[in-house]
């Protein structure tokens, strides 16, 4: 395999590949592959991951869209256990791969956020997914209430997924080095959301609404989606204040006005 310096990096693929030792082996460490693990990396790269976890795991699946670095990649790594595809991620199809995948990527980060989305459209044939992400978006990701960092993507996010920062990453373990930080973090899928909403594309959309103008109160906010009328009797019976706003309610009340509209017939 080439190394960095005889290979030009492409800035808008995203291409910064984890050059610290450390850093590759605390990675390994966190995800405890098993010799049963089917695993689906992510933008392989260089194959930075990939050779340490090939000798971990039963299976390794490596989606890589780069063709100069897919060529290298299926010359290097010819092992029975490997499958290094040439394919866009985000358009590449998941239905005939196991259905018990651990995924694995530090992702390219112009497209974190629909990777995210695509694994949890399919989040049920994930077991875990372990990404290094900016550290912005960790942060949005994992953001408790009355945050600026808590938005509808947390929300979003954490109705389907356990979410953990498992540490933070300096830029100076990549090349080139990043402008930003990053994050490794460790996403579940709920087998159930904790508490689940009746109706999971109404919920999202009161989500999107009441967080589209964060500084108003949620009676405002939310008013062009609801009567005002049925958001102040819904708030009085949950025992909520309409006067908060967006970033004071937990995902939980979230559901349950959710839940008590439908209820109401509204939403329906
Ligand atoms: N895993 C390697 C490492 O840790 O050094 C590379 C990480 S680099 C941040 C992101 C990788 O994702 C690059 O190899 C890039 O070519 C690849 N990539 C970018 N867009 C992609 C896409 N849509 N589908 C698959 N791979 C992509």
């Amino acid at each position: 395999m080439k190394n960095t310096s005889a290979f030009f990096p492409k800035k808008h693929l995203g291409q910064n590949f984890l050059i610290d030792p450390r850093i590759k082996e605390k990675i390994i460490a966190a995800c405890e592959f098993q010799p049963t693990d089917t695993v689906l990396e992510i933008g392989p790269g260089q194959g930075a991951l990939t050779e340490r976890i090939i000798p971990l795991v039963k299976e390794l699946i490596a989606v890589e869209t780069d063709p100069r670095l897919y060529k290298e990649l299926a010359e290097k790594f010819s092992d029975p256990k490997a499958t290094v595809i040439h394919a866009d991620f985000l358009k590449f199809p998941l239905r005939n791969l196991s259905p018990h995948l651990k995924v694995i990527g530090n992702l390219p980060y112009y497209i974190s956020t629909p990777i995210i989305e695509k694994m949890i459209i399919h989040r049920e044939q994930i077991t875990a997914l372990f990404i290094t992400i900016q550290r912005e978006l960790g942060e949005r990701l994992t953001a408790n209430i009355d945050s600026k960092e808590y938005g509808a993507f947390t929300c979003f996010v954490q109705y389907y997924m356990d979410v953990q920062i498992l540490f933070k990453i300096k830029n100076t373990a990549f090349r080139p080095i990043p402008k930003v930080q990053s994050c490794f973090l460790k996403l579940t899928p709920h087998r159930q959301p904790a508490l689940p909403a009746d109706n999971e594309e109404f919920l999202f959309k009161i989500i999107r609404q009441a967080f589209q103008q964060r500084r108003k109160t949620l009676l405002n906010s939310l008013s062009p989606l609801l009567e005002r009328t049925d958001i102040a009797r819904i708030f009085d019976s949950l025992g909520l204040d309409p006067k908060l706003r967006a970033e004071n309610l937990t995902l939980q009340d979230y559901v349950e006005i959710t839940n008590a509209l439908l209820k109401q017939g509204i939403g329906k």
